[in-house]
């Protein structure tokens, strides 16, 4: 695209000039956010400037292996002033979770492949037909003339693979697994990065898994599956949050079912998490977008300050009512 040439340029303009780097994603930081955030913090130091990388949430155990993912700085706010802040797969601020504000950074940079992104940033490259952020992030790199590390491409080939689902979503395009082989020539082992990422799996997330598996059911003549994740469910199994990355493909397996659905009981902040998922012709970025929630066609999600029980009940009469428009 014409636009995302002008973006690349301008971005390579705003990097040459800065010299402080502040780098954050979203809350509840996955793959793609962190593989993206560490690849171009990496470029950056390698370019002499300095640079962090921050999270407003803590990074899962499952993607600590990646070169510098424990040098990132899990803080609510990030105090002092930032020649360039570069903002990963945020489609607004908010979904920062309130690390900066924008008069902390001398220029804002908006780096997203959200389907709907608001323009906050002083430059915006939006690229909603990119199958990941890290994806996007490849061409700054092939933009800047610079080659990837070993490390750089692992971290970049981690954003690819959970954000496209083992390179079985709707986003696996023929561009995306062009940029993966291009990481594999430099130096990625799929293999390594399978057994870290898919293949491992602690003792208190397969107690987790077991306990939202068991409340399975399915709605809506079984085009819906739905399941929760309970305070008291957490507890019992030792785990947190942070451990239920994953869960939700198991209500999209059961043949017939639409949308899946996992909700989930905050902590501290009070309300439900939603994930969603679903197949194409049913958009349930629209559903959490009723409850100010959004991403993608197939996969989005949303927080709703209720509790367990009407939390899901409003949510299934919201997919019950797009399944019916849908015609489906
Ligand atoms: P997940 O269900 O894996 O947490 O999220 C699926 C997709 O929905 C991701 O692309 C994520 O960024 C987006 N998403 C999840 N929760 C929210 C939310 O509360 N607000 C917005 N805007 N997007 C969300
Ligand atoms: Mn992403």
């Amino acid at each position: 695209m014409k636009s995302d040439l002008k973006n690349l340029a301008r971005i390579e303009q705003a990097i040459s000039k800065s010299r402080t780097f502040f780098i954050a994603g979203h809350v509840k930081p996955d793959g793609d956010t962190v593989g993206s955030a560490l690849a171009l913090s990496s470029l950056l130091k390698r370019l002499g400037k300095k640079c962090e990388v921050f999270s407003a949430e803590g990074i899962p155990e499952y993607l600590m292996f990646l070169k510098g993912a424990d040098r990132i700085k899990i803080s609510k706010k990030a105090e002092g002033h930032f020649d360039c802040a570069i903002i990963l797969e945020c489609s607004d601020l908010e979904r920062m979770g309130g690390l900066i504000e924008p008069s902390q950074a001398g220029i804002l940079i908006n780096i997203d492949h959200h389907a709907f992104s608001s323009e906050y940033g002083d430059i915006n490259l939006l690229d909603p037909g990119a199958s990941s952020s890290a994806e996007q992030v490849f061409f700054l790199f092939r933009h800047m003339k610079k080659d990837l590390t070993c490390h750089e491409a692992e971290a970049l080939y981690v954003g690819i693979v959970t954000d496209t689902g083992k390179f079985q979503q709707t986003n696996t395009t023929a561009k995306a697994l062009t940029v993966a082989a291009e990481l594999l020539k430099n130096g990625v082992k799929p293999f390594k990065v399978y057994e870290k990422l898919y293949a491992t799996q602690t003792l208190s997330s397969l107690r987790l898994l077991g306990g939202a598996l068991a409340t399975l059911e399915v709605t809506a003549s079984g085009k819906v599956a739905h399941m929760h994740v309970t305070k008291d469910m957490y507890e019992k199994a030792g785990s947190g949050a942070a451990e239920t990355e994953g869960i939700i493909n198991y209500s999209m397996m059961i043949p017939g079912v639409l949308v899946g659905v996992l909700l989930r009981e905050n902590g501290g902040t009070g309300g439900v998490k939603a994930s969603l998922r679903s197949r194409e012709g049913i958009d349930v970025n629209n559903v959490a977008k009723r409850f100010g929630g959004g991403g993608h066609k197939t996969a989005s999600g949303c927080t709703i300050m209720a509790d367990l029980p009407s939390a899901k009940k409003a949510l299934l009469e919201e997919i019950a009512r797009n399944i019916g428009e849908a015609g489906l």
